[in-house]
């Protein structure tokens, strides 16, 4: 059966120095456990303090976003060889909020998607609808089109290395997380989609992680579902305590 993972996505939120003190205290709680994969996002200007702290454990590191080409002219951004250099295993793309705020299509996500995976990082892809959309009946037929597009062009022996998280845009940040039913449906139908792009057994070694306003009061039932694989955590993520706990009722 797959092993859950946790990802803490820290998002535009502490210094190198808070992250360092953040990662020290996840290290000493869970940097040992071994039935749950754990993995920190720290920003960019905190990758290195945060590799260092927790070099020697199982604790990962991914980034929050990084551009498809390897290097250039490319003012502010940052590549997936500078990411690998800094010992980052994961990279989340196509976050809600890079797609509302920063413009990102499918077509980019994807882009970044077949470069992350040429670069050994593993996308950590995040699909969801808002709620104009679910109010609209049109859930499922966005997170296709999100899930479809950011895939393009990748093949069933890549799909070990890439991640799915479900982030309901409305249940992000905003305390309003989905049931469980609601949850469980999406991530059934992506792992559907995923086998129909893959093989069934492929999806069903998939990791699916469920992203918005989860906390310990409700990530056990969230992640007894059977499609739900894990949890890509914001708010909860910038503290030591209620990220630890998460590990725990993953683990
Ligand atoms: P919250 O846990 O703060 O709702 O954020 C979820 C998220 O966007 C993780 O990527």
């Amino acid at each position: 059966s797959r092993k859950k993972l946790i990802a803490g996505n820290w998002k535009m939120n502490k210094t190198s120095a808070d992250g360092m003190a953040l990662a020290r205290e996840i290290v000493v709680e869970v940097g040992k456990l071994n039935d749950v994969e754990v993995v920190l996002c720290p920003p960019f200007t905190a990758l290195e303090a945060v590799a260092k702290e927790i070099d020697g454990s199982q604790v990962k590191l991914g980034a929050q976003n990084m551009h498809p080409e390897p290097n250039g002219a490319f003012t502010g951004e940052i590549s997936a060889p500078m990411l690998r250099a800094l010992f980052a295993t994961h990279v989340i793309l196509g976050h809600s909020e890079r797609r509302a705020y920063f413009a990102e299509t499918d077509a980019f996500i994807n882009e970044k998607v077949i470069a992350g995976l040429k670069h050994q990082l593993r996308p950590i892809l995040c699909v969801g609808e808002t709620l104009a959309e679910r109010e609209a009946g049109d859930t499922l037929k966005v997170v296709q089109t999100q899930l479809e597009g950011g895939l393009a062009g990748t093949n069933k022996d890549q799909a070990a290395s890439l991640v799915i998280a479900y982030e309901p845009v409305w249940a992000i940040g905003t305390g309003k997380v989905a049931t469980s039913e609601q949850a469980q449906e999406v991530h059934a139908f992506i792992r559907g989609l995923l086998a129909k792009l893959y093989t069934e057994p492929v999806a069903q070694r998939m990791r699916i992680l469920y992203g918005g306003s989860m906390k310990p009061a409700n990530a056990a039932e969230l992640l007894a579902q059977r499609d739900i694989d894990g949890g890509l955590i914001g708010g909860a993520s910038l503290e030591a305590r209620s990220f630890v706990e998460l590990i725990k009722i993953a683990a």
